[in-house]
């Protein structure tokens, strides 16, 4: 069928005569008709709609009631438009804005863009079933779309913000920070709309509900009549939890008791999926500074290298690294203040003292999709304890007024520095910690700037060298406050468990202390960038933060990237290098060794799954222009860094040194054999 528009907006039905327009993997086996309101549509048998099913009742959704895309125009059934328009008023009267973004999908349009995904994904995948398996994961079948309908639709809920997607719906609606789906949740009733995804458990955990087979959807409502929708509303009262469109009807019909949807797992749990649940990856970078070394006034709008950059002009390459991640880390090694030398003067014998405005920090929070940032590291004290403090004050501001939850750790008072920071993703939860340095300039800094419960300071892992900085090549018993905070983390009840450390000797790539530095290769330019022995216990250290059972160490300092490891148990980055950081060089030309030429950007891909978050696949991205525009190199510039690193982390670490296989896109890929992966981890490790 195909459709066209006549100037009222009125919809008429038209039989094609062109050829068959579906693909072969949209099968026309279809056997139901959708006029009715509580027609069931889903992924069981004999719940899909025919080809020929279209509404004969559509109209066209005035554009105030859509979310601005370009081009499109959306149509629901005229009953559903009518309702529809009632609630957004009715909405408005609460200070609730709705609107649409999806609404009519023909079958002819839903199998384009299912077919559309096979060709795409066909490389990936070692059988067509497995290929297609994984499509029905991102798309749903044709005929089996409830948007066929006509009485569907997708919203957009505008007070999430600019960093809007359907992760972040996913992410803060459940956790009650989404007006718009709370307003919904107790009025879209009495305007007859029903969810058709609601969440299945009464945690907030995210999962493939097991009646509708799909992952909560907060955003997708369907029209199901104000009867049906208020006794769907009671019914969910009384058992405790949001009954889907799909149940409702099958009772309405008799397929189901109330007992039964009061007890699903007396009929379902036969077969509740034991597959991955949920996926979240974790992105973290390394490094961030935001002026060069000694800087007096910081500009508002941007930052200078040789010329001057705004916030936006600096960060592409970062948006695209961070889009769709679920936390995204980064080491923040500046004080973050606006004050002058004059007034906040650095302390005596500092070299490189670094500086951020506290609007670029707020930039990469909230339009480069930051969340989870560490502020401990050797230069957050060299403003002294002024510096310090300005920059827990804005970044608790920051925090304060921030368009995503914010996790910050590094600087503040004893019990801020010492508890881990408890993160919510879908109702998981990650607890961080983040441990600074002191004493690289002078050893008696070491024990400076330590905070209590009354002033600011921050942790360090260093702490028992007595004034001889050679001596931190020495073990000493605790390694500084590193054991109070792993105490700490290990008995913070969480799903995955995660430590910030800022350590290691700069400059230096292997992990063993006394290793011999490669200065040697064909590529590294004497006089330039020596590399240097590493002599400052990290590969202890990590060892350390290793037996506390943490899942995920993220290292920096170095200012260059170093090996990367994995036990089965934790993964660890020794050190990320530098992200963006305008206080160090260009180091991405020909002028500087091969193995200092770039920084790293790292996605971490965990399953849910039979209770527990586990490592699926790891995905690094080299980068380069660290100094301005952080991006990504070209492919096979990418390969030679990561063959470099592979080399150098096997070297370093034997097996437990990650060897990443490179992709045709500039990155590189681990996938973790025998863990089940989600859809995410699948694209990249097809038929694992
Ligand atoms: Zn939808
Ligand atoms: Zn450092």
């Amino acid at each position: 069928m195909k459709h066209l528009v006549l100037t009222l907006g009125l919809i008429v039905s038209v039989t094609s005569t062109s050829a068959l327009a579906a693909s072969k993997y949209c099968t026309d086996d279809g056997q139901q008709d959708g006029s009715d309101y509580l027609t069931l549509v889903s992924k069981e048998d004999g719940h899909k709609l025919k080809r020929s099913y279209a509404p004969n009742d559509l109209v066209s959704v005035p554009k105030d009631l859509t979310w601005n895309k370009s081009g499109s125009t959306e149509q629901l059934r005229k009953e559903v438009l009518n309702a529809f328009t009632a609630m957004t008023t009715a909405a408005k009267a609460s200070d609730v804005t709705i609107k649409i973004y999806s609404g009519y999908r023909s079958f002819d349009q839903q199998c384009s863009t299912y077919a559309s995904k096979f060709p795409k994904f066909k490389d990936q995948f070692k059988t067509e079933e497995q290929l297609a398996l994984y499509v029905q994961s991102i798309s749903a079948i044709p005929g089996r779309s409830e948007h066929q309908l006509g009485a569907t639709f997708d919203l957009v809920y505008p007070s999430l913000g600019p960093t809007l997607s359907y992760p972040d719906i996913k992410e803060r609606c459940p956790l009650n920070k989404c007006k718009e789906y709370e307003w919904l949740l107790n009025n879209a009733h009495n305007f007859g709309m029903a969810m058709s995804y609601p969440r299945y458990s009464k945690d907030l955990k995210v999962e493939t509900n097991p009646i509708t087979q799909y992952n909560f959807e907060p955003w997708h409502w369907r029209y199901v009549g104000v009867e049906s929708a208020t006794e769907i509303y009671k019914i969910s009262q009384d058992i405790g939890r949001r009954l889907s469109v799909l149940e409702y009807a099958k009772y309405k019909k008799g397929l189901l008791t109330i007992d039964q949807l009061q007890n699903p797992e007396t009929y379902l749990s036969k077969r509740v999926p034991q597959s991955v649940t949920q996926e979240i990856v974790i992105g973290m970078g390394g490094d961030i500074s935001l002026s060069r070394p000694g800087t007096d006034k910081l500009e508002a709008t941007g930052s200078s290298y040789n010329s001057f950059a705004t916030w936006e002009q600096m960060t592409p390459g970062l948006k695209k690294m961070t889009a769709g991640n679920d936390l995204n880390f980064m080491n923040l090694e500046s004080v973050i203040s606006e004050q002058t030398n004059a007034t906040m003067p650095a302390i005596d014998g500092k070299k490189w003292p670094q500086k951020s405005h506290p609007n670029g920090v707020e930039y990469l929070v909230n339009q480069v999709g930051f969340n989870m940032i560490s502020s401990a590291n050797n230069h957050s004290y060299d403003y002294d304890q002024k510096g310090i403090d300005e920059t827990v004050t804005n970044l608790k501001r920051i925090k304060a007024t921030a368009t995503h939850p914010l996790y910050l750790s590094g600087v503040g008072t004893l019990e801020e520095t010492a508890q881990p920071q408890v993160m919510e993703v879908n109702g998981l939860k990650i607890a961080f910690v983040a441990i600074g340095m002191k004493g690289d300039d002078r050893p008696d800094w070491e024990k400076k700037w330590r905070p209590t419960t009354a002033t600011n300071g921050m942790l360090s892992v260093r702490m028992c060298s007595n004034g001889n900085i050679e001596k931190a090549m020495v073990p000493c018993p605790e390694y500084g406050d590193l054991k109070i905070v792993l105490e700490n983390l290990k008995n913070t009840p969480a799903d995955l468990r995660i430590v910030s450390i800022h350590e290691g000797m700069e400059l230096s790539v292997y992990t063993k202390n006394g290793s011999t530095p490669d200065n040697d290769t064909a590529e590294t330019k004497d006089g330039v960038q020596r590399q240097r022995s590493e002599n400052r216990n990290i590969e202890a250290k990590i060892a350390l933060i290793k037996s506390y059972g943490i899942d995920l160490v993220i290292g920096h300092h170095t200012h260059n990237v170093r090996p990367l490891s994995y036990n089965k148990k934790s993964f660890a980055a020794y050190s990320l290098g530098n992200l963006l950081f305008l206080g160090g060089k260009n180091y991405s030309t020909n002028e500087f060794p091969l193995w200092n030429r770039f920084g790293l950007f790292v996605k971490n891909y965990y399953s849910f799954v039979n209770g527990k978050l586990e490592l699926a696949a790891s995905q690094m991205i080299p980068t380069k222009n660290s100094h301005i525009s952080p991006t990504f190199w070209d492919a096979p510039t990418a390969n030679r860094y990561v063959d470099y690193l592979n080399a150098a982390s096997k070297k370093s670490l034997g097996d437990e040194g990650i060897q990443y296989k490179s992709l045709n896109d500039g990155t590189a890929v681990y996938c973790v054999p025998g863990v089940e992966k989600g859809a995410k981890a699948l694209a990249l490790c097809p038929g694992q």
